[in-house]
């Protein structure tokens, strides 16, 4: 048995030996075509020489330097290349090494912005039940996950809750698309009511969900009614874009889309392609300056913020990005991987929905099309697909748990950015087959 905790006290993983591309290959000489970039993360694939070339020279040059002492030309460029990137407003960077951390610096910013303009009554987040915002214990209180909350819930601030959009599930029988996001700004509304607005630090939401539900987007004009809402309270607006950022849905950020600017926005993931562990916070200069201005202090940090050789590895991806044009690259593959789940899965009886942005895609299993009544937690039956794929050589992301009371199983789909046409139908193949083989043929 393996001495690393792993997730899974009981079964200890296959042992990944090398990878390239698209391809991860295990000791026993299996390939996988990874499906889901890891968690998401891995934009480039693997032994990109550009990325590997940066981050070799940026070692042997400068690995580590602590922000207590020194900042960096390279962690400098970095926050130069996000900023100019970034939708006009957020132009100041914090830089941390993952997600949860991220998050972590997006509510402390927030509060402490607060606090320095005479607003310390402000004290409350809310954030959405079918959410996830990491792990760290201010990450997983506004994250909505009832599993991965449970048992720690005893410890976590209590955070208002709204419900996400989830158009699937939850657009009622007659209502209008516009009719069903009214609806949910008027229960976000009542939320900050029931609190009082002015107690109301932010709202915090992932722009297109991700490792709750498998992909799911907002409904039209649902970020712009957040946005005149929030402003109307002068409550900030906290955009989780961990996972659904940095390209991922065909826009470098996924709020490019919904024609917003949240105040303080996270992004981690695909940053760094799985390169180096690195996150981010991109701000608004209105809540930095307030603090300048103020104390002059963030009061935060940890060990690793601006770590050289992580911004080395991240200004190389993001480079990359740009300069192959691998955003448009995204938008192409991502209506390719639609048409061809859609083909391969659009009829099979124990697949309630296709859905996603770009190369994040998102399929819900159910076991009654009709109804969409879920399947038992016993059955297990992502896990079981997720085991079925790796026996196919193929990698997807897993999803179940319990929301608003509800069961759901779903896989996220996320492969790298430089997937083919032929990969596209390779991966919908292999899942196809992965789901029959679990659930049945399509009739
Ligand atoms: N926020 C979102 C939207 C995520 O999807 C995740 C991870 O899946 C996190 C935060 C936490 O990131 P990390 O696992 O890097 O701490």
């Amino acid at each position: 048995m393996s001495r690393i905790i792993h997730r899974s006290l009981r079964s200890t993983p296959p042992v990944a030996a090398s990878a390239e591309g698209i391809y991860i290959t295990d000791q026993s000489g299996k390939r996988y075509l990874d499906a889901c970039g890891g968690a998401a993360v891995s934009c480039l694939g693997h032994r990109h020489p550009d990325v590997i070339a940066a981050m070799h020279a940026q070692i042997d040059r400068l690995a580590y330097t602590h922000t207590s002492f020194f900042t960096s030309e390279v962690s400098e460029e970095l926050a130069d290349h996000l900023v100019a990137h970034a939708p006009a407003g957020l132009d100041q960077v914090y830089f941390v090494s993952g997600g949860s951390e991220a998050v972590e610096a997006a509510l402390k910013l927030a509060r402490q912005y607060f606090v320095e303009i005479g607003q310390p009554q402000r004290t409350r987040f809310v954030a959405r039940r079918q959410s996830y915002h990491g792990n760290t214990l201010g990450a997983l209180a506004v994250g909505g996950n009832e599993w991965r909350r449970q048992q720690f819930a005893p410890l976590l601030m209590d955070v208002g809750r709204v419900s996400p959009v989830y158009e699937y599930r939850d657009r009622r029988e007659g209502e209008s698309q516009d009719g069903y996001t009214a609806r949910l700004i008027a229960e976000l509304e009542a939320e900050f009511q029931r609190l009082g607005p002015q107690n109301v630090i932010a709202f915090v939401a992932e722009t297109v969900v991700g490792a709750t539900a498998g992909a799911v987007p907002p409904t039209p004009g649902y970020f712009r009614g957040v946005r005149e809402l929030c402003d109307r309270h002068g409550i900030l607006l906290i955009a989780d874009e961990v996972m659904s950022g940095m390209g991922r849905t065909g826009t470098l950020h996924a709020v490019e889309q919904e024609g917003v600017v949240p105040d303080l926005m996270t992004i981690a993931k695909g940053l760094g392609g799985g390169y180096q562990p690195i996150g981010a916070v991109l701000a608004s200069g209105r809540i930095v300056e307030a603090i300048r201005q103020g104390s002059g202090l963030f009061q935060h940090g940890h060990t690793y913020i601006g770590h050289p050789t992580a911004a080395a590895a991240a200004l190389a991806v993001q480079k990359v990005i740009q300069r192959d044009g691998l955003l448009a690259q995204v938008r192409t593959r991502g209506e390719q991987l639609r048409g061809a789940l859609l083909r391969r899965l659009g009829e099979h009886p124990c697949v309630g929905d296709i859905r996603g942005r770009g190369l994040f895609m998102g399929v819900e299993l159910v076991k009654d099309r009709d109804s969409k009544a879920p399947f038992d937690a016993a059955d297990k039956v992502n896990q079981k697909i997720k085991q079925q794929a790796m026996a196919n050589g193929l990698l997807v992301y897993p999803m179940g748990g319990t929301i608003d009371g509800r069961r759901g199983d779903h896989v996220l789909l996320a492969p790298p950015f430089i997937v083919s046409e032929a990969d596209i139908e390779d991966i919908a193949d292999r899942l196809g087959s992965a789901i029959e083989l679990c659930l049945g043929r399509a009739a």
